[in-house]
């Protein structure tokens, strides 16, 4: 195989990719292949550090909708992404992948904490390390906790897998005219009002210089060809 392109990089998931058509909580079948892929990454030598999202469980923001305390459905969305986080190393261990999860909120009996030095030893180590509960701060996305994340290990890369395949003008299932960008400015996409992220994780990756790739993760191979070097989704630069 070819060498890979990158030392160490950042794979954000979000929560609803791993639902399919179950319409809620995770589908083991997404799940397996998703792992598989991560394997696949992991056995090419590059260092994967994951992300994975809460939304297909619980968001702060929606159940503040129906009259929650916001700081409470954070925190239960926070917890939603430690139990996606604890079905992802479950499957990448049934792929015989060496794993650790960590994560931002202390729940030791579960997973390991967060703890800098010791995330990037084990990555150092070949190990996946999925890092769970966000930042571990109410008011915050776990596309901010992927930047915080990536910067913090000293990634490459950071990559956010989509449903589509990377940044258009407008939402290209809704405008078939939409325009694709295969590289943009962090600048930019702020200015423009692009769905690429949230402003706080944009603004993270642009002022530490993190470049990002935005990729459909259901395009099968596309996160390896991305690894080898290939031009795959959109690129976001600083
Ligand atoms: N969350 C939070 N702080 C963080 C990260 C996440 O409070 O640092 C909460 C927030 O309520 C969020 C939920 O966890 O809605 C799930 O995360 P997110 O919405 O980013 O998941 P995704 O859309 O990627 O599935």
């Amino acid at each position: 195989m070819t060498a890979p392109a990158y030392r160490r990089i950042l794979l954000k998931l979000s929560g609803e990719a791993l639902v399919g058509d179950a319409g809620l909580g995770i589908d083991p079948d997404i799940l397996d292949r998703f792992a598989a892929e991560v394997r696949d990454l992991a056995g090419s030598g590059v260092e994967v550090a994951l992300v994975i999202g809460g939304g297909n469980i619980f968001r702060g923001a929606a159940l503040a909708a129906r009259g929650l305390d916001r700081v409470t459905g954070d925190q239960m969305g926070m917890l939603a992404t430690v139990m996606n986080a604890l079905a992802m190393q479950d499957a990448l261990e049934r792929h015989g992948v060496a794993v650790r999860v960590m994560s931002a909120l202390k729940i030791n009996q579960v997973c390991e904490d967060y703890i800098r030095r010791r995330a990037i030893r084990h990555l150092e180590q070949g190990r996946v390390v999925i890092f769970a509960a966000g930042t571990g701060n109410p008011f915050f996305t776990t596309d901010s906790a992927a930047s915080l994340r990536a910067i913090e290990i000293g990634a490459d890369l950071m990559i956010k897998a989509t449903k589509v395949a990377g940044i258009y003008s407008a939402d290209p299932l809704v405008d078939p005219d939409a325009t694709f960008y295969p590289r943009i400015s962090y600048d930019r996409a702020l200015r423009e009002g692009l769905q690429v992220m949230d402003t706080t994780a944009i603004v993270l990756c642009r002022d530490h210089r993190m470049p990002l790739r935005v990729m459909n993760i259901n395009e099968p191979g596309a996160l390896s060809r991305l690894i080898r070097g290939e031009e795959v989704g959109s690129l976001v630069v600083s």
